[in-house]
């Protein structure tokens, strides 16, 4: 089964040996000489490749640019989205419009060398299904992010049971089936690379030196990495479910040591704090709204899934052959509905 959002299936035969894919928002400033690094790159392999940019939306002169590129070179497909869907949708739909024998999947600010494409393919060559790369160091980064990134790492490791490589973003070289099994992985809240981490295979690292962002500033504020982290979290683990059993338990044992306590003061004559009172009432409803905001992630994310709605919407394609609509699906009536059934 794949995706209802791809617009074709990927063509076995007639795809090149590589797909460079990549997410765009915003990224006027750096795509010039990212589209001039990836292409040097994928040159010197001398293999047949794309560049699939995808234009998530953006609203800074990006989707003419990239149709100017798509115009001018005829190794890039420019895929521009309805809408902002955000990066791990945007990268959805540019694996989904993809045709290579292996993919590589690189942000557009060049904080990924795409340099490493040879080595990457080397070791695919050797036997892996994925190749990802592994951050040795971070340049350009707050000790902020820095250190948002790495708890965000060791608690994700620790409360999910996908072994999801630390360090690591989704910049990496994956074959062709794996991309197919993702693609046929429904979840709308998608967390790629613990994914990719949980469809196995042979997966390698390759450790490199992060670099900073050769232009524009990032488009990850921090509402949105929490997010990713509570999407990374829930989409992986249902631990967080259980720590409603655990705060139950230890709310319990605290409730009969006050019981006693107030007890105690009552037999021996003297008044039962009233400020015990109220901070027990407090302490217990706050339990309760913890764990009820838990639940709520779960609900909220069944919810989402349970409307089945496609999980991005492209608006149209630009490639060397053109410009391609992409059609939306033809609405079908009851009648028709019932006839079929
Ligand atoms: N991106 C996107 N849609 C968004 C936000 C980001 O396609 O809503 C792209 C962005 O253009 C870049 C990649 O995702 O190619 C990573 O974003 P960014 O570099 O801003 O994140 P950071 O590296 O700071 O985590
Ligand atoms: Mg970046």
């Amino acid at each position: 089964m794949m995706l209802r959002a791809a617009p074709s299936p990927p063509a076995e035969t007639d795809g090149p040996a590589l797909s460079v894919v990549s997410p765009c928002f915003n990224e006027v400033e750096a795509l010039p000489e990212f589209h001039r690094r990836v292409s040097a790159a994928c040159a010197a392999l001398g293999c047949t490749y794309e560049i699939v940019l995808v234009n998530d939306g953006s609203r800074d002169g990006t989707t003419e640019l990239l149709d100017e590129l798509a115009a001018a070179d005829p190794h890039v497909v420019a895929v521009h989205l309805s809408r902002n869907h955000g990066q791990q949708l945007a990268l959805t739909a540019g694996l989904s419009v993809c045709r290579g024998d292996d993919i590589l999947v690189i942000d557009a600010d060049l904080q990924d060398p795409p340099e490493l494409v040879g080595e990457m393919l080397a070791r695919r060559a050797a036997g892996a299904d994925v190749v990802y790369g592994k951050r040795r160091r971070r340049a350009g980064e707050t000790a902020f992010k820095r250190t948002t990134s790495y708890l965000f790492y060791r608690g994700l490791a620790a409360l999910t049971e996908a072994d999801i490589p630390q360090d690591t973003g989704d910049f990496r070289l994956m074959s062709r089936r794996v991309v197919d099994w993702l693609l046929a992985m429904p979840e709308r809240r998608r967390f790629v690379r613990g994914m990719v981490s949980w469809i196995g295979f042979r997966q390698e690292p390759l450790l490199y030196d992060r670099d900073p962002r050769v232009a524009g500033e990032t488009k990850w504020p921090l509402r949105q990495l929490l997010r990713l982290a509570i999407d990374a979290v829930t989409s992986f683990s249902i631990k967080p479910l259980l720590a409603a059993a655990w705060l139950a338990g230890a709310t319990g044992i605290l409730a009969a040591g006050c019981a006693l306590w107030a007890t105690a003061t009552w037999i021996s004559g003297a008044a039962a704090g009233g400020v015990a009172l109220a901070a027990l009432m407090l302490g217990l409803s706050a339990v309760q709204f913890v764990v009820l905001a838990i639940q709520g992630q779960y609900l909220g994310r069944l919810c989402e899934q349970s409307r089945d709605r496609p999980l991005f919407i492209i608006d149209r394609i630009e490639d060397a052959a053109g410009r391609h609509a992409v059609a939306p699906p033809r609405p079908t009536s009851t009648r028709q509905r019932n006839r079929a059934a």
